[in-house]
């Protein structure tokens, strides 16, 4: 990435929008791990981002956290349930950094999926046939 901007997102309702520039991107990465199936209703992808380089538009007060794992807590929109936040705040070395939703980011991100996580966990019901990497963690 050579040039600096803003990239945005939302949930499906517009309750909460959220930005943050594309400095410090980190591992842009699809999960297939059991939870975020569950959560997202099927693979969730992902780029990490720096705690502290998300910024909210609005709605920040809207955003509900599900903790599903005691080192964890997921953030979705209180009002149409969006999946937008993975946030490891219980681990020293992750509390800094908070994973976003690709899907909720308005396009053009510049950003390219890296690899597939979690792949042991993967659905029977499709296949990976991108040609990224497949890991069984993280
Ligand atoms: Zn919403």
């Amino acid at each position: 990435m050579t040039q600096t901007f803003q990239l945005t997102g939302r949930c499906l309702c517009s309750a909460v929008e959220f930005s943050f520039e594309n400095k410090n991107l980190d591992h842009p990465s699809a999960c297939h791990c059991g939870q975020c199936r569950q959560w997202s209703g099927h693979v969730w992808a992902t780029v990490n981002i720096p705690l502290a380089a998300l910024t909210f538009g609005k709605g920040e007060a809207d955003i509900k956290w599900h903790r599903a794992s005691d080192f964890a807590r997921r953030g979705f929109c209180g009002t149409c349930g969006s999946s937008l936040f993975w946030h490891a705040d219980g681990l020293e070395k992750h509390k800094d950094q908070i994973a976003v939703a690709l899907g909720a980011l308005k396009a053009p991100t510049g950003i390219k999926l890296e690899e597939h996580i979690f792949v042991a966990d993967k659905g029977d019901y499709y296949d990976i046939a991108d040609g990224l990497p497949q890991k069984n963690n993280n």
